[in-house]
């Protein structure tokens, strides 16, 4: 996960575009924001844990001048939630100065470390991105693109990158453009980089295009120049789509709300269900529980308020927020449920334990029935990629049947939309997508010490406060259930 910003605007101010940019982001990382200018002459960094708003506050952004910046905020899927580790990273090294902010998630990060003089010793934080930025500050050649030109082929994995030196803003995406990166044109003139079209219309910016997989977008005030350093094999992942970028953002033509109510549409025609109302769990499952209500004739109803001061920052959550689970963040709305037969939509599940006090929630708010269906098929695989689903014992799927899971979640039926249903509802071919957590089947192959670990660069391997691998975006389930089944 990750949101990544990057903006050349001549003649203006960067760092408050870049920051309004990233903002438009947020819900791509909570846990640290940051942003790199250049005046021309030199690079500054500001970077802190916390939401964007916290960290890029006013007082701060008048003291970043120039006309370039790159902007990131985070959510970890290598290394702790500690001030090192947030980016975007910097580094003087002996060839030039690089400022970074990475979306993704690298698999040979062990092997990279091995070409840094110095090693481990050489990095004050533990993230595959600071690795990264130290060895392009470190490469020899010309510039900048030539550093990225020697080591890119090098590095394996996901990778969405907006990098900088004092005189020029580069956009990469590896080749298979796992994560989503595209440019576009301000009307008041220069460019932005984003992960999502989201943060360009906040910034006036019309979409251009993708950086395309296996590509290097150099800007500067000569104007964009493209470089491939790479074949590339668009596979985009297809849970950006099903759960993770905002509805109102496009990704490959499609808008994720239209894919998302599609999806729905879909489900209700797989899954249909004897019921009342239809109840999306808010918000990620609005689009599909509006699709599964069109297509079933059910009418949609909010069974659910959700409290939306809830979210995941580097502040744990006290004792008490914490013991009272979901409920802080969703109440039900009694008056809606009690005495129905209830639809409940959402997108995922993930480890269970969310949705199973959601069930628990709402059967004590009165429901007669809760029929669950889910927008997405079951999440068998950890993704290496870059999204936080990393330990494959923590994914339901992974260790109970369907059966299993329905009893576990106690709801009175569950279905999964097939991937088939997520491929009608994308209207686009299979292999331009990973699936992996989907089908097992991983582009890019995972080490075995990649699959065991996302501390990998951590010297005491201890996770910190806030890092917990396989987790829920924003919520801090209570007690951790058991979850029975095979092993
Ligand atoms: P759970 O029942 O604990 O698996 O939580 C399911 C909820 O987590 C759903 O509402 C999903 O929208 C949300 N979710 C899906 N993927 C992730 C993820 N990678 N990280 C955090 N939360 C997620």
């Amino acid at each position: 996960m990750c949101g990544v910003v990057g903006v050349l605007t001549p003649g203006h101010e960067a760092a408050p575009l870049a920051a309004l940019g990233l903002f438009a982001l947020q819900h791509r990382g909570q846990e640290s924001a940051g942003l790199a200018v250049s005046d021309g002459q030199q690079l500054m960094v500001y970077k802190d844990l916390g939401l964007v708003a916290q960290v890029l506050d006013e007082r701060r952004l008048p003291s970043l001048r120039g006309e370039m910046a790159i902007a990131h905020c985070r959510y970890s899927t290598t290394g702790s939630t500690r001030w090192e580790n947030a980016q975007p990273a910097f580094r003087l090294g002996p060839q030039r100065a690089v400022a970074l902010g990475h979306n993704g998630n690298l698999v040979n990060t062990r092997a990279l470390l091995e070409l840094l003089p110095g090693r481990r010793s050489r990095l004050a934080g533990s993230t595959d991105t600071e690795l990264l930025t130290a060895l392009l500050a470190h490469e020899p050649g010309d510039d900048l693109v030539a550093a990225l030109l020697s080591l890119l082929p090098r590095v394996s994995g996901a990778y969405a990158l907006v990098v900088m030196d004092e005189g020029r803003l580069i956009g990469v995406r590896d080749p298979h453009g796992f994560r989503p990166l595209v440019l576009g044109r301000r009307s008041a003139g220069g460019w932005v980089l984003a992960s999502e079209t989201a943060a360009l219309d906040i910034l006036e910016a019309t979409y251009v295009r993708d950086v395309e997989p296996g590509e290097i977008v150099v800007l500067d005030h000569e104007g964009l120049r493209s470089i491939r350093f790479a074949e590339g094999d668009l596979k985009l992942c297809v849970f950006e789509l099903i759960y993770f970028a905002r509805p109102d953002s496009y990704m490959l033509g499609r808008n994720l709300y239209e894919v998302r109510r599609r999806m729905g549409e879909e489900l209700a025609s797989e899954a249909p269900a004897d019921a009342d109302i239809v109840v999306p769990v808010p918000d990620t499952g609005n689009p599909a529980a509006a699709g599964f209500a069109e297509r079933s004739g059910l009418p949609y109803r909010e069974g659910m308020v959700k409290n939306r001061y809830v979210g995941r920052t580097f502040i744990q959550p006290s004792q008490l927020l914490r013991q009272r689970g979901v409920a802080v963040k969703l109440n039900p709305l009694r008056e809606v449920v009690r005495g129905k037969r209830l639809v409940v939509v959402d997108d995922s599940i993930v480890r269970g334990t969310t949705t199973r006090q959601i069930v628990a929630l709402l059967r004590q708010a009165g429901a007669a029935e809760i029929h669950l269906r889910i927008s997405a098929p079951p999440i068998y695989h950890p993704c290496f990629y870059g999204i936080d689903t990393q330990i494959e014992r923590e994914l339901i799927a992974s260790r109970l049947d369907v059966e299993g899971i329905r009893e576990f979640l106690a709801a009175d039926s569950l279905a999964y939309l097939s991937i088939g249903g997520v491929l009608d509802a994308l209207d686009l071919p299979r292999d331009r997508f990973c699936f992996a957590c989907f089908d097992g089947r991983y582009p890019v192959p995972v080490p075995y010490d990649v699959a065991s670990h996302k501390f990998i660069l951590e010297d005491d391997a201890v996770p910190g406060p806030g890092d917990r691998p396989a987790v829920d975006r924003e919520e801090e389930p209570a007690a951790e259930p058991s979850i029975a089944g095979p092993a």
